[in-house]
C-alpha cells in the first residue's frame, strides 16, 4: 500500500466534484425540510463515512433537528458486508416517538442498513427513513424504508467526503477512484 503525501495524486477519477456533491445536498436538504416540517427529527449520522454529509446536510437545515451518531461494525471481512452489525456507539439520546433520518455514506448490498433500520424499528420512533449519499446500482432487495439517495453510482470502490481506505482519504472533497497502485503497491 503506497498513499502519497498529496492525496489528490493517489486519485485516478473523480466521480462527484465538490461543487456537484454541494448542490445535489442542498436539494436534498430542500426535500427533508419539506417533508419534515413541524415534526421532531433526529439526524442520525453512522459514523465514521457520513461525517462530512451530515454536517454539510445539517448546516442547509433552518428547521431545529437533534444531532445523534451511532458506530456499528459489520461482522464479515473487508470487502463483503455479512448483513449482522455490531454496535460500537450506540445512540446518546431515546428516539421513541421522534421522526428518524438515519444519514449514510453510501448502500452496497444494502445488509448493514437492513440490519440496522431493524434495530431501530425496535425502539419504536414515529418514523424511521434513510438518507444516503451514494446508492451502487446492483440487485439487491429493496429497503422498506422511504429513502432520500444522493447520487446513484457505478459498482466500484470510491473514497473521499467521509469514505475511506484503510482510514485515510476522508477528507477529500470530492468522490474520488483510486488508482490501482495505492492498492497494489
Ligand atoms: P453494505 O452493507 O451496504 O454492503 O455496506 C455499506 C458500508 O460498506 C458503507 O457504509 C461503507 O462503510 C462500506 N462501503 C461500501 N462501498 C464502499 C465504497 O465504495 N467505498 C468505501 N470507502 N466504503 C464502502
Amino acid at each position: 500500500m503506497a498513499i502519497s503525501s498529496n492525496m489528490h495524486d493517489d486519485i485516478e477519477e473523480t466521480l462527484i466534484s465538490e461543487a456537484d456533491l454541494q448542490a445535489r445536498v442542498r436539494e436534498l436538504a430542500a426535500a427533508i425540510q419539506r417533508d419534515y416540517a413541524g415534526k421532531d427529527l433526529v439526524l442520525l449520522g453512522i459514523l465514521r463515512g457520513a461525517i462530512m454529509f451530515m454536517t454539510d446536510l445539517a448546516r442547509q437545515l433552518s428547521m431545529p433537528l437533534n444531532m445523534d451518531f451511532m458506530a456499528i461494525s459489520s461482522y464479515g471481512n473487508a470487502t463483503e458486508s455479512s448483513g449482522v452489525v455490531r454496535i460500537l456507539k450506540d445512540l446518546d439520546d431515546a428516539i421513541e416517538h421522534k421522526h428518524v433520518l438515519i444519514v449514510e455514506d453510501i448502500i452496497d448490498t444494502g445488509l448493514t442498513l437492513r440490519y440496522l433500520m431493524e434495530i431501530l424499528e425496535n425502539r419504536n420512533p414515529a418514523s424511521l427513513a434513510v438518507c444516503a449519499l451514494l446508492d451502487k446500482v446492483k440487485e439487491r432487495e429493496k429497503l422498506i424504508a422511504p429513502m432520500y439517495t444522493g447520487f446513484e453510482i457505478p459498482d466500484r470502490f470510491v473514497v473521499g467526503y467521509g469514505l475511506d481506505f484503510a482510514q485515510k482519504y476522508r477528507n477529500l472533497p470530492y468522490i474520488g477512484v483510486l488508482k490501482p497502485s495505492v492498492y497494489s503497491e
